[in-house]
């Protein structure tokens, strides 16, 4: 059922075979958040993607090492070798120290991920925890030949590499391409080329966060923490390196010199990049201050947005899309991802009514088996084609057509054997609770209040007291709730 796992690799530019190097071991790392600031529905994308990559491979039965860090230093203003600190810019506007603005954003980081059912990674590393590591990759780098000391920082020295290394080789970028690509800096800095960047930074007076090293105080540049926590976590060689596709260039292309050049290796066989969100056709990001932070947007408290979206109904909406494309926020998306995602769940709750075990089905025609089994193997194949939960999607909603077809009575109950409809409701709980990640959002006094409810409306309705009937119906409609008559019994669903 399986089947086999391919996946695009940025690398190679083209989807191969998952072939990892020590199965049933696998390492992935993907590049977390710089905490300056709220989480937005970027990050979210770049989470979900890698989360359910995670669950997948788990649900493969691969031990799989995730390790997604935390950026409280070195990332600086318009990711340039010069200038503020992200996170110190922000500790001067709150009037508070940068480790305290690190913990706030990291604090709020976890609990929308929880909030969006984003498992916790295996490893959580943050960069000022790593500083030995990255002094010492540093170093192996300067004893190759391939870095340069000036004035108390050190420089990654990208035309030497290339003399035997391609560097651009991820990105497609020439060394010509990526000099005139750099952004003009503000400020000439003491480095020999542009195309060259910082391992190390000399810290002046106004740097709050800075430790010492072989070269004076400073604080590392933001390319080698990831280099040096994946390796120090994952080994020199590992499976998966993720990230949004704004990171691939130059982040990641530095990351694979940097390897390259203190371990002789390729960091990663697999590059996976997620690609952008956008609103009214231009990338959101925190720099571009045009984004929508997950709070906001979970509250309704932003302007375009005018009410509120569950995290489960975000989660959907970013499912929807294949990870490798680009999404366009927009009201109407995220409407539609609210039903969409409702009426999976209602699928969930009524595969939870129909105890089959051990009926006999009167008589099976064969062709909704075959047609389930259809849909089952269809959402494998979707999976297992790079991780396509736009198709899975759709493949549960064939799957739904059934389920509520069962229920409403517009399916003739025997003609589905108890094979089949075991391999539905078990291929569809696997896929919407297990490897979508989409689980139930009311708190658990809905439950409470259904199970006190149902009972006195059914009573109600014996009786035929109206008036009590429709207070039940209110109440519960206020929760988003329905109640379903049927000829033997109540039952409810959402909205
Ligand atoms: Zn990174």
């Amino acid at each position: 059922m399986h089947q086999i796992l391919r996946i695009y690799n940025s690398l190679t530019r083209q989807k191969e075979v998952f072939q990892p190097l020590k199965p049933p071991f696998v390492g992935m790392y993907l590049c977390g958040p710089t905490v300056y600031g709220k989480a937005h529905l970027g990050h979210a994308r770049a989470a979900i993607t890698f989360d359910v990559i995670f669950r997948y491979l788990q649900h493969l039965n691969y031990k799989v090492r995730y390790v997604r860090n935390i950026t409280d230093v070195g990332h600086l203003e318009r990711d340039l070798d010069e200038g503020k600190d992200k996170i110190q810019q922000q500790a001067q506007l709150e009037a508070i120290s940068p480790m305290e603005v690190a913990q706030r954003y990291t604090h709020t980081y976890h609990k929308n991920m929880e909030a969006l059912n984003v498992l916790p990674p295996s490893i959580e590393p943050c960069a000022s925890g790593h500083i030995l590591e990255q002094i010492a990759m540093i170093e192996k780098i300067i004893a190759q030949g391939l870095a340069y000391i000036i004035d108390g920082s050190v420089y990654f020295d990208v035309m030497q590499y290339n003399q035997m290394h391609h560097y651009g080789k991820l990105s497609g970028r020439g060394i010509e391409a990526s000099r005139s690509g750099t952004r003009t800096l503000a400020k000439q800095t003491d480095k020999k080329q542009r195309v060259d960047f910082a391992l190390w930074k000399k810290a002046m007076p106004m740097h709050m966060m800075r430790w010492p090293s072989p070269w004076g105080e400073g604080f590392p540049g933001w390319h080698i923490e990831c280099s040096a926590m994946s390796t120090k976590y994952l080994g020199n060689q590992f499976d998966i390196h993720g990230g949004g596709m704004d990171l691939l260039f130059p982040h990641h292309e530095c990351e694979i010199a940097q390897a390259q050049a203190a371990l002789q290796t390729n960091l990663a066989t697999y590059w996976i990049h997620n690609n952008l969100v956008t609103i009214d056709g231009v990338k959101m990001g925190k720099s571009l201050g045009n984004f929508i932070t997950l709070d906001a947007l979970f509250t309704g408290s932003h302007p375009a947005i005018a009410q509120p979206y569950s995290p489960m109904a975000l989660r959907f909406f970013m499912l929807q899309a294949h990870y490798r494309s680009t999404l366009a926020m927009t009201i109407e998306g995220l409407k539609a991802a609210q039903q969409g995602y409702r009426k999976l769940m209602n699928g969930l709750h009524l595969l939870t009514k129909r105890p089959h075990e051990g009926a006999t089905p009167t008589h099976t025609s064969g062709l909704l088996d075959a047609a389930i089994d259809a849909d089952c193997v269809a959402c494998y194949s979707a999976i297992n084609d790079d991780f396509n939960t736009a198709k899975v999607l759709a493949c549960l909603f064939n799957l739904l057509k059934k389920i509520n077809g069962w229920y409403n009575g517009t399916l003739d109950d025997g003609s589905i054997s108890t094979t089949a409809w075991g391999q539905l409701r078990h291929t569809y709980t696997t896929f919407v609770s297990d490897l979508l990640g989409l689980k139930e959002e009311h708190p658990s006094t809905t439950d409470q209040t259904l199970t006190m409810l149902l009972p006195i409306y059914q009573e109600a309705k014996a009786a035929k007291r109206y008036h009590q009937i429709d207070a039940i119906r209110t109440a519960l409609h206020k929760m988003g709730i329905a109640i379903k008559d049927h000829p033997n019994g109540v039952d409810w669903e959402y909205q």
